[in-house]
């Protein structure tokens, strides 16, 4: 059993894609109130560890602990899943739904919450994220900015104590990506575990707690910002900072 403090241990994860070994003995332990920052070149592996953590993919072998509870199988995932909120990089909101309806489907459905409590709550994380009066809109009636605020809160309304973000503002044209970021930090800094796969360094350097570079399926380095940044110790992140920043 884990301690209660404990988030998420992941020990000794492989993960396979047919004979492409994607992620090779990874270990993982985040604590709760923890915001984890993922960074590393692309195919490295950092979607694939994330979307392990929710259950979208299965590794072949390892152990993970998620939101307190042990994964061993459909089951296990069922239940993580409502605790654990996920952001993508393309938004997947319901595009025939409104803001509104998008954000109480899930609570309605998995949670059984009634509808009154649903709606009162998704109003609560619209206004946190400034977008109250955007309620009876479409998706393809807001920006991108917008999108990603409204998926941001249907991840809260599920009332999870993990969120995992996978570069949520890699889709977004540069001046909508302030705004996405400035939501993120306002859920760090209210105690949210976070684990965010992002490119933005400067959010990185504010709100990370820790942060992680993966290179070939392995997690290569890891450091509180100002060493990681500041300090890198392998050639391979000092690579990789002089190309991203
Ligand atoms: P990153 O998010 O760091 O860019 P990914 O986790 O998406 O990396 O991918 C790691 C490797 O696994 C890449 O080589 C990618 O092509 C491969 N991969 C990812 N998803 C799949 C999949 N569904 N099927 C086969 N290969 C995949
Ligand atoms: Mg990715």
């Amino acid at each position: 059993m884990s301690a209660p403090e404990t988030a998420v241990r992941i020990a000794g994860l492989n993960k396979w894609y047919n004979d492409q070994h994607v992620l090779k003995d990874v270990d993982l332990h985040v604590t709760t109130g923890e915001r984890v920052v993922i960074c590393g070149p692309s195919g490295s592996g950092k979607s694939t560890l994330i979307r392990c953590i929710n259950g979208l993919e299965t590794a072949q072998s390892g152990t993970m602990v998620v939101a307190g509870r042990e994964i061993n199988g459909p089951r296990d995932v069922r239940a993580v899943r409502r605790s654990v909120g996920m952001v993508f990089q393309q938004f997947n909101l319901f595009p025939h739904l409104t803001v509104l309806e998008n954000l109480i489907l899930a609570p309605q459905m998995v949670r059984k919450v009634p509808r009154p409590a649903a709606v009162e709550l998704a109003m609560e994380y619209l206004t946190k994220v400034r977008l109250a009066d955007f309620c009876e809109r479409y998706p393809a009636q807001l920006s991108g900015g917008q999108q990603q605020r409204v998926a941001i809160a249907r991840a809260l309304c599920m009332q999870p104590s993990i969120m995992l973000f996978d570069e949520p503002t890699s889709a977004l044209d540069p001046e909508m990506i302030g705004e996405v970021l400035e939501t993120m930090t306002h859920l760090a800094n209210s105690g949210m575990t976070m684990l965010c796969v992002t490119h933005e360094m400067g959010f990185a350097r504010r709100i990370a707690s820790r942060v992680l570079f993966m290179d070939d399926g392995r997690i290569v380095e890891e450091s509180e910002p100002a060493r990681f940044f500041d300090a890198p110790q392998t050639d391979r992140l000092k690579r990789f900072l002089s190309q991203v920043s």
